[in-house]
């Protein structure tokens, strides 16, 4: 006898009518959210949060809880990005169609492992991932999709190693004395992937930067010389566009030429700042990226879409297949071939979401233009707040922003500035009223924004500063 349970829970009309009924709710979240109606969050400690789930869970058997009430809670207790007064992290504040495509490819769940099982996600997969490599100025690039920038980072040095290193790494294990060299503003996530693929402290050298936080070319020419003196062979070199803490882009073109004469891997991480590549107003700050080996830009950051998706670019169409050659005869039929409708042949994921199709329906929809306008608007807005932050005597700006990433701290003469700062940003956080991060640079506690919202403008700037002094002024001195 079939399942009644089995039933109910794949039926058509019961979807049709939870479906409405969502995107009622939804729709009145995005209308409250834009209109700061609603907090940007409700902060709970941990362990009350961890309190309020753990009294409806686990369900017993004669309780059935109604899918929309649970929707409806976990609205009101998460951050929202879409109101205005978020200016926290760099995610995207995602455009509400790329989030219904969520719900088609969360339906068809094609898991793209295979040309298969996937057929118009990897059709769309590669026109997009090339799409991407024009925009970038690659003549003949290729790319795939992954889940994230940490992961495509890591796909990207592998295949930098695969290539740049004669010994295969991947069969007979790790020689020593290769480095890569970084600037000391990257990612974590550069790190972390170095140490994965077992380089150690050694191999990941840092690059000190200058006063605008970007790698110091001399440095970086002089940590070169000092390397190869010890007869360290550099494997690659990394550039950040931006660094994540101040938004800072390095000079693409210097490493470029740099990596060129010396025949070095270019790593372009441009995961956050890669969008810029849309708008001919600003995409001057990517001046070199064409000449990169690899990029990564992240469609969940700064291309509207929801987490997570990421571009790997690669300049060289067959540096697209070098990161994995090992075997997996039970899904290809032949396994040295660059096939590139088998998309598992180049990612790590085996089972992949549909991610193309979110860029692609925005891209389909509203044409490039779409982002041509959110970075020029978001890169303009955090232009202008940079220039209230200089004209109020309280406040020191890090440095000019590239991006829409801004770094600034209070400063008062009765209070030690790190302590101050990470107070401020502690309260402000405990009002709800606006989320904004903290970050440490050289020493010095900055707080952080990074401009997401189109909808966030100088009145809420104005805003954010007047709560700041406020707050100050109840601190006691
Ligand atoms: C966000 C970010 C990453 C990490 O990407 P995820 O998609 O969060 O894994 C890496 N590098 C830079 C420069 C970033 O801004």
């Amino acid at each position: 006898m079939k399942s009644k349970l089995l039933e109910k829970a794949f039926d058509p009309s019961e979807f049709k009518q939870n479906g409405y009924q969502i995107i009622d709710i939804l729709s009145d979240y995005l209308q409250e959210a834009q209109q700061n109606e609603l907090p940007v969050t409700k902060h709970h400690k941990p362990e009350n949060e961890l309190g309020f789930w753990n009294r409806t869970f686990p369900i017993d058997n004669y309780t059935i809880y109604d899918p929309i009430k649970i929707f409806k809670s976990i609205i009101d207790r998460s951050i929202h990005l879409h109101n205005p007064n978020y200016m926290g992290h760099q995610v995207a504040v995602t455009a509400p169609l790329a989030a219904l495509t969520n719900v088609l490819t969360g339906l068809l769940n094609n898991g793209m492992a295979i040309y298969e099982m996937g057929e118009a996600a990897s059709a769309i997969e590669k026109i997009t991932t090339e799409f991407m490599c024009k925009k970038l100025g690659y003549q003949e690039g290729s790319g795939i999709m992954t889940s994230g920038g940490t992961l495509a980072n890591l796909t990207a040095l592998l295949a930098a190693r695969s290539k740049m290193i004669e010994k295969d790494v991947w069969t007979k294990g790790h020689q020593p004395k290769h480095v890569v060299l970084v600037s000391e503003e990257a990612h974590y996530c550069v790190d972390r992937a170095l140490r994965i693929m077992g380089f150690g402290d050694d191999g990941i050298v840092k690059i000190k930067t200058d006063d605008h936080f970007k790698m110091d070319l001399d440095e970086l020419n002089l940590s070169y010389q000092e390397n190869v003196e010890e007869g360290n062979h550099i494997m690659a070199i990394v550039g950040s566009a931006p660094s994540t803490s101040t938004g800072a882009i390095e000079n693409l073109n210097g490493i470029a030429s740099f990596c060129q004469e010396k025949n070095c891997w270019f790593h372009v991480d441009a995961a956050h700042g890669g969008a810029a590549i849309f708008s001919p107003k600003y995409n001057h700050l990517l001046n070199g990226v064409e000449k990169a080996d690899s990029v990564v830009i992240d469609a969940h950051k700064m291309m509207l879409t929801p987490g997570i998706m990421t571009f790997l670019l690669f300049r060289n169409k067959s540096d697209s297949y070098q990161t994995f050659s090992q075997k997996a005869q039970y899904l290809w039929a032949d396994d040295h071939s660059e096939e590139w409708y088998n998309y598992g042949k180049r990612t790590f994921e085996c089972t992949k979401e549909m991610m193309a199709v979110k860029f692609y329906i925005l891209l389909q929809t509203y044409g490039e233009k779409l982002f041509e306008k959110y970075v020029d608007n978001q890169f303009d807005l955090t232009r202008e707040f940079a220039h209230i932050i200089k004209e109020n005597d309280h406040f020191e700006l890090a440095t000019e922003p590239d991006t829409n990433i801004l770094c600034f701290r209070y400063l008062s003469p009765n209070h030690e500035p790190n302590s101050l700062n990470t107070s401020i940003r502690q309260k402000l956080f405990n009002t709800g009223e606006f989320y904004i991060v903290q970050t440490k640079l050289k020493g010095k506690v900055f707080l952080r924004v990074t401009i997401m919202n189109h909808l966030t403008n100088k009145t809420n700037f104005q805003k954010l500063i007047s709560k700041i002094e406020e707050l100050v002024l109840l601190l006691k001195d």
